[in-house]
Parts: structure tokens; C-alpha cells; sequence
């Protein structure tokens, strides 16, 4: 993977296996430097995990870039040289297909490092995926010895790698921070941005924890109009009884930053009436957080260029 950020052509036709967040970013960077792109995944839509309307959305937008999927394929094997030429043949609903690019870039997913490096011998112990075993404060079955980050089996961002060296520096210092609980954001750095914190539509359901959707396209959010960049939409959850914000996702222009705004909220346990409620300047992109709010009645079932509702508001069953 890391390879591929040291590349200096073009590729002619590459072949991506894997539409999570490496292979997109990746992807979508290739496609616009002028690559033909296959995206290839075994599942029937790129970030099979997010909601339906996020991953709609995101390929609705690869495929207007001009990047191929290919879903619901298995590879079958690979031959051939990357950067040369590339050989791959995929079973798709039960069909056998070959498909011949220039490169391949491999982004199915990250494993640990752990084999044959003598850690039995330092009595710290894996689990069944091979990543270190260690408690809510990362300390492992070894005394004395702590491990952080993805070999810890910790979610695979830098910012929770980080965070994790925090606990670790508590552990040693008499404080108390631990990995549970953690509140943990993302960002999928697509034009435009994919960002999410807490819980998604999907997990709410999963869980069967009722909650009320507030949800605007970027069309509604001033500053994107005024960049020109009104792909898109921001949802927050909130609690059924009660105010909470149980989750955010924006998939839009500054995404990333207008999260942090409800995280903080999230974090601090306000009710989202405080956001709907603040005077906020007028136009940053997290103004657009006060628009996720049914009193803004004023925008309610009025229709925009693309006839979308400007607002919409559902409770989940
Ligand atoms: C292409 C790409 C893009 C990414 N983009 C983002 C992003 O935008 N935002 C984000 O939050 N995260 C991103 N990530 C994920 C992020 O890089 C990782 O989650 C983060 O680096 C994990 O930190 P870490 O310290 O656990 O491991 P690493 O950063 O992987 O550090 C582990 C280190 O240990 C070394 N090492 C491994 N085995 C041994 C050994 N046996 N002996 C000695 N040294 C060893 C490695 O060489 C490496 O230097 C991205 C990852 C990739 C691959």
C-alpha cells in the first residue's frame, strides 16, 4: 500500500483490490491523475459498512470520476508483474472472469507483525488474529510490557495510535485513562470528504437503539454553495427520548471538520438544541450543524435545483 505513494508514473489501468478507505483515497488520487481505475471488492458496494446513502453516494460519485467497480467479485489468483503487466482472474456470481490492467495495488486490509519475533519467548500473548493481547489500558500479559496501536488491535487510525500512548503514558503515570469508551471519529479523505463519528444508521439499527435523524443535503449549507462544492449531505442521529447526539456523518466538502464540532458536543453530553441554539458566525461549514435541526422550519419540504427536501426528519422504527 505504502508502495503506491511512492510511485512516480501513472498508471496505464489499475486494478485495486479493496473499496474500503485506502483503496478509494488511492483510487480516486489515480483516477484523477489520469489512471483507469477497477476498483475490485467481494462485497456488493465500497464501504459495505457505512449506510446506504453514504455508499450510494460515494460510488455514484467514483463512477461519474470514470473509476470501474467491480463488486461481488472474489480473486482468484494473480499473476504477472505490477507495473508491467497484471493478470487477475475473479469469480463474480459465479462466474469466472479475467481481467488484464498495468498495476495492482493491494488494500484488503492490514495483519499484524507478530510472527517469529520471539514475543512467546517475552510471555506476551496473541490472539487468535495475531494481535497482541492487553486490557483497557494496554497492558499486555506480560508485566511491565504495553503495546499501542494496530499490533494492539486497536482501530486502525493515527489519531487512536496516538491516543493510545496516552493511556499507556497513564498506565505508567497513576492516571486512570483507558481504551474503552473511546469516542473514536474518521475522516475518508474522497473529494468529497466522508466523515463520521459515534453511531451510524446501520448500528443504531443493529443495536436497537431508537433514535431521530436530522438530515440536509450540502445543497442547504451556504458555505458550500459559495465554494461551488454541493455534492453531498451531513445526518446527525439524536436520541429518540431525549436531545443526545448518538452519531454524525457528513459526506460533503469540509466534512471532516464540521464532525468535530458534534463530537465535542458528543463528548460533552449536550443536548443538540445547544448547537441549534448558539450564535454561530455567519458562514463556516459547521454553521451548517445549526441547519440539522428541525426548528429550522423554514427550510422544511422547500425545493431545491436538484428537487431534493432541504430537509428531512424520520424516526427510526
Ligand atoms: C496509505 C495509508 C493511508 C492512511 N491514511 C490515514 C489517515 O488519513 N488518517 C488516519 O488516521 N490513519 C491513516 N492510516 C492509518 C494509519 O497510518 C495507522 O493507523 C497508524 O500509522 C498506526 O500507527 P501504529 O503506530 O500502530 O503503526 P505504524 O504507523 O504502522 O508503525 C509501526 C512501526 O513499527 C515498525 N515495525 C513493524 N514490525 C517491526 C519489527 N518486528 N521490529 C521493529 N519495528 C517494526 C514499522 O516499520 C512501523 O514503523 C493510513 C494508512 C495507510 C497505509
Amino acid at each position: 500500500m505504502v508502495e503506491a505513494l511512492e510511485l512516480d508514473e501513472v498508471p496505464e489501468h489499475l486494478f485495486v483490490i479493496g473499496g474500503g478507505y485506502i483503496g478509494l483515497e488511492l483510487s480516486q488520487a489515480m483516477r484523477r491523475f489520469g489512471s483507469r481505475v477497477t476498483i475490485i471488492d467481494r462485497n456488493d458496494r465500497p464501504m459495505h459498512r457505512e449506510d446506504d446513502d453514504v455508499t450510494e453516494a460515494l460510488q455514484s460519485i467514483f463512477q461519474d470520476d470514470g473509476i470501474e467497480f467491480v463488486l461481488n467479485a472474489t480473486v482468484k489468483s494473480i499473476s504477472g508483474t505490477s507495473g508491467k503487466s497484471v493478470k487477475l482472474v475473479i469469480r463474480q456470481r459465479g462466474v469466472e472472469k479475467t481481467l488484464e490492467g498495468s498495476h495492482l495495488l493491494v488494500a484488503a486490509g492490514r495483519s499484524p507483525n507478530t510472527n517469529g519475533i520471539g514475543l512467546e519467548l517475552a510471555g506476551v500473548e496473541l490472539t487468535d488474529g495475531g494481535y497482541i493481547k492487553v486490557n483497557e489500558r494496554l497492558e499486555t500479559t506480560a508485566s511491565g510490557v504495553w503495546a499501542i496501536g494496530e499490533v494492539a488491535g486497536s482501530p486502525q487510525f493515527t489519531h487512536v495510535s496516538a491516543d493510545d500512548f496516552r493511556v499507556v503514558y497513564d498506565s505508567i503515570t497513576g492516571g486512570k485513562r483507558v481504551t474503552t469508551g473511546r469516542l473514536v471519529p474518521f475522516c475518508l479523505f474522497t473529494d468529497p470528504e466522508f466523515a463520521r463519528v459515534g453511531l451510524s444508521e446501520k448500528e443504531a439499527k443493529a443495536q436497537g437503539i431508537a433514535y431521530r435523524l436530522f438530515k440536509i443535503p450540502m445543497e442547504a449549507v451556504m458555505r458550500a454553495s459559495t465554494l461551488s462544492e454541493t455534492q453531498g449531505f451531513l445526518k446527525a442521529l439524536v436520541e429518540a427520548d431525549g436531545d443526545r447526539v448518538l452519531g454524525f456523518a457528513g459526506f460533503g466538502v469540509g466534512a471532516g471538520e464540521i464532525l468535530s464540532s458534534a463530537q465535542i458536543a458528543m463528548i460533552a453530553g449536550l443536548p443538540y438544541t445547544i448547537l441549534r441554539d448558539a450564535l454561530l458566525t455567519h458562514r463556516p461549514l459547521w454553521r451548517a450543524l445549526f441547519r440539522c435541526s428541525p426548528r429550522c422550519r423554514r427550510y422544511q419540504n422547500q425545493p431545491l435545483r436538484k428537487a431534493s427536501p432541504l430537509w428531512q426528519l424520520s424516526t427510526s422504527a
